[in-house]
């Protein structure tokens, strides 16, 4: 696989386009962040330079069906590495630790924690490991799913929801374009080992 895609000299990642801080698209159409340099890294040492990427933007309920049909090389994309996961892809890693967390209004004390979110309307992304630990751990929760997180926060912003759950490196990019109005709860309830997905059998 190495060989191949170092001798086409081009490389396919799937990354996110709406998290700040991990993977974003600036309005110069360019992705950045923490994920977009791990997957450049990765391509230069195949010796495939930046300008040779193409980023596919990949939410998190796609992630599995991309590189098993083959529409990209690897997913970088805040990917955490599971069991139910791996039945299906492998993954390389892990390169961080994130943990899942809650995002509130800044003017919002009544939640501390993921116990609080009993009766409240909680918001997450469809296919992500939050959404599933949502229902697992706040059964109680008022669930509304989206593709992305942005779209959570912007019903975080307009009160159609009172949180937004997942893991709090996301969170924090989000606050930080937030001008004040998000805070973190800060007390995070999993473990996220991030890795990078890679079609099944693809271990080199
Ligand atoms: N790391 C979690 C996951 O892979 C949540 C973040 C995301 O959806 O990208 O499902």
């Amino acid at each position: 696989t190495m060989a191949e895609l170092s001798e086409a000299g081009s490389i396919t990642i799937g990354t996110k386009f709406d998290q700040p801080g991990f993977g974003l698209e600036n309005l110069e159409g360019e992705v950045e962040g923490f994920d977009v340099e791990v997957a450049k890294i990765i391509a230069g040492a195949l010796g495939i330079a930046p300008e040779d990427i193409t980023f596919e933007q990949t939410p998190s309920a796609v992630r599995e069906e991309v590189l098993e049909g083959g529409e990209v090389d690897m997913v970088v994309a805040t990917y955490t590495i599971n069991d139910k996961r791996k039945e299906v892809i492998d993954f390389a890693g892990p390169y961080y630790v994130a943990g899942q967390d809650i995002m509130v209004a800044a003017d919002d004390d009544s939640i501390a924690g993921v116990d609080d979110l009993a009766g409240k309307r909680v918001c997450s992304v469809q296919g992500s490991t939050s959404v599933e630990n949502i229902r697992t751990m706040a059964p109680e929760a008022e669930l509304t799913e989206y593709d992305v997180y942005s779209k959570c926060a912007d019903d975080l912003r307009n009160g159609r929801v009172d949180a937004v759950s997942t893991d709090n490196v996301i969170l924090v990019g989000l606050i930080s374009e937030s001008e004040g109005a998000f805070k973190l709860v800060g007390n995070p309830f999993t473990e996220e080992p991030y890795g990078i997905g890679v079609k099944k059998g693809d271990d080199e």
